[in-house]
C-alpha cells in the first residue's frame, strides 16, 4: 500500500503537465514586463495610470451636485414597515420604488472609455453633466439599460 503511493508521486513528478504550467506562466510574466511603466515614477503601465485617473474623477463625480438634487429629485419619505429607511427613490424606467441601497443613478449620456489623453475632454463633460442628464434607476433597470448598449 505505502510503496504504491509513493510510485504514484513519482509518476506525478515527472509528467508533462505542471511543467507545461510552468512554462506558460514564465512567457506570460516575460510578456508583462515588456510592457513599460512609463508613469508614477515608473511604477504605473499607460493603461493603470488611465485607470488611476478614472477613478479618481468617478469618485468626485459622487459629490456632484447636479447627482445629488437628482437623488432628491426621486425622493419620498418612505412607506416601507422599516423605520430605520428614511427614503425611497423612484426608478425612471420602471416606475417602482426603492431603498437608496438598491438604486443608482445613471447617465444619460454615457461617460465612456478613458483609455488615453484625447478620451479625457469627452470624458469629463459627459460625467460632469447638469440634472438633465442624469437619472435614478434601480439596479435591475440599471443593468438591463447597459446590456441593450
Ligand atoms: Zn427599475
Ligand atoms: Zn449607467
Amino acid at each position: 500500500m505505502r510503496r504504491r503511493k509513493k510510485a504514484a508521486r513519482v509518476r506525478d513528478d515527472t509528467s508533462a503537465k505542471p511543467r507545461k504550467k510552468a512554462v506558460i506562466k514564465r512567457v506570460k510574466a516575460k510578456k508583462a514586463s515588456r510592457v513599460p511603466k512609463t508613469r508614477n515614477a515608473g511604477t504605473m503601465t499607460e493603461a493603470a495610470f488611465w485607470q488611476f485617473i478614472r477613478a479618481a474623477l468617478r469618485n468626485k463625480s459622487r459629490w456632484w451636485k447636479p447627482r445629488l438634487y437628482c437623488l432628491q429629485k426621486a425622493r419620498r419619505p418612505s412607506q416601507s414597515s422599516n423605520k430605520r429607511l428614511k427614503w425611497e427613490f423612484k426608478c425612471a424606467h420602471c416606475f417602482n420604488w426603492f431603498p437608496q441601497t438598491q438604486i443608482e443613478v445613471n447617465h444619460i449620456h454615457p461617460a465612456g472609455t478613458l483609455k488615453c489623453a484625447s478620451d479625457l475632454p469627452q470624458f469629463v463633460e459627459n460625467l460632469f453633466c447638469e440634472i438633465d442628464g442624469l437619472e435614478v434607476v434601480c439596479k435591475k433597470c440599471h443593468d438591463a439599460h447597459h446590456k441593450k448598449e
